[in-house]
């Protein structure tokens, strides 16, 4: 009966001290998926393995699908979890194990032993062949196929002893928080989201920023970006929202700058303050979901304006995808559905009929200039935030 979970992760990059951040950053991010999920689970780590056993019953479907939601496991593995007591009853143990996990017991098989303590009387071979020949005696339609076998049946005897044959991918990565952290700018549309899924992937923590102009834009619409900020959290941990108010500035910007321009100066304005709320929260740099010439903002000569205001890097993970293909990754994550209510973004309706498709940055600046006061207004948006915490908290042991 499975009876934990052992967590295989990836070797790489995590040598030397790098190794404990990684692993600890691992378990907490295990806590994380694992809270208000039944089993009572406890994570605990082991040299090189990281378990989380059940203390009460659970639903192994459920709780595989939490674990596939971890960046940095590379292998989830349901195991029964023994107390060591003589060879005779690990042998028993394990051919229940088999018998159970393939009930027609037709199959090919090798034994892989392992010790995590060499006072065990017998070593690894003389495991794997004594082991053989018991499933072998019990199990009279197997047999054994060292190069191809249909099942591996692994042990791993350590304080306790760990079998199992089953490994499930996990989502690969960097456990989030072993690489700093970054301001997400979140609108409520399909692609942001998607990009701050990808760049947690690489291990980084995420906040977001989230500009709304009410009432232009209805509380619904800010819902709805909540919303997506508690699905990427799923992935990526407590999320911070920071909800600022952009009506004043887009209406300057509407009143005073050519139309055709307004989506880049918009969009400067709002990489300005994101920056400036990603400096003071200790942020390294700025996620957008811009891909290359999806839309008239996202054009070479767009994305040069755009960007020209930033002094932090500017993570685009989209950048050379396709709609199609960002659609795919936000169906895989379960932002989609969220992301298509159609509820009103600022940008959607403060839109030119002709956008500028090649702006001239000398151009955009010079017709910024007509802000009057603008810089007051700016300061007045970053002062006047809200923080919304999204996801839940991460539980301690
Ligand atoms: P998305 O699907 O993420 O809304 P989009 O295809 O609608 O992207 P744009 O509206 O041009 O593209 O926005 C480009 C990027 O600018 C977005 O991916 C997002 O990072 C940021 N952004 C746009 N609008 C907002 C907003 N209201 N609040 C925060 N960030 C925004
Ligand atoms: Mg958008």
């Amino acid at each position: 009966m499975i009876t934990a979970f052992l967590i295989k992760y990836g070797e790489i990059g995590i040598k030397g001290n790098n190794r404990y951040i990684f692993e600890d950053a691992l378990v907490r991010q295990i806590r994380h998926a694992l809270y208000g999920i039944d089993g009572g689970f406890k994570v605990h780590k082991e040299s090189g393995r990281i378990y989380a056993t059940a203390t009460e019953s659970f639903d192994s479907e459920e709780v595989i699908a939490a674990l596939q939601k971890v960046f940095g496991i590379v292998w989830i593995c349901p195991v029964e979890e023994i107390e060591d007591k003589g060879f005779d009853d690990l042998s028993d143990h394990c051919i229940r194990f088999l018998k159970e996990s393939y009930p027609d017991g037709t199959f090919s098989f090798k034994v892989q032993a392992r010790r995590g303590r060499k006072n065990y009387p017998m070593d690894s071979m003389e495991i794997n062949a004594e082991l053989g020949g018991r499933i072998l005696d019990a199990m009279p339609n197997t047999h054994v196929d060292v190069h191809h076998p249909q099942v591996l049946l692994q042990v791993e005897i350590r304080n306790k002893i760990y079998i199992y044959c089953k490994e499930i991918p996990g989502p690969g990565g960097m456990p989030v928080g072993t690489a700093g952290k970054a301001m997400l700018l979140l609108s409520g549309g399909i692609d942001s989201p998607v990009a701050g899924y990808m760049i947690s992937k690489r291990g980084v923590q995420i906040e977001a920023t989230y500009f709304h102009a009410p009432p232009y834009t209805s509380e619904r619409a800010k819902q709805k970006v909540v919303d997506l900020a508690n699905e990427v959290s799923a992935f990526a941990g407590p999320i911070r929202l920071h909800v600022v108010n952009f009506t004043e500035i887009q209406m300057a910007i509407y009143q005073k700058c050519p139309h055709d321009e307004l989506t880049i100066i918009m969009r400067r304005y709002m990489m300005r303050i994101a920056e400036e709320l990603a400096k003071k929260n200790n942020c390294l740099g700025l996620i957008t979901g811009e891909s290359i010439g999806q839309v008239a903002s996202q054009t070479m000569p767009s994305l040069l304006c755009t960007n020209a205001v930033c002094t932090l890097p500017v993570y685009r993970p989209l950048i050379g995808m396709d709609k199609q293909e960002i659609i795919n990754i936000s169906e895989k994550i379960g932002t989609y559905d969220t992301s298509i209510e159609p509820y009103e973004d600022c940008c959607t309706i403060f839109v030119a009929k002709h956008p500028v498709t090649k702006p001239l940055l000398h151009v955009i600046e010079r017709d910024e200039k007509k802000l009057d006061g603008i810089e007051e207004m700016v300061q007045k948006a970053v002062d006047t935030e809200i923080v919304i915490s999204c996801g839940h908290e991460i539980p301690e042991e």
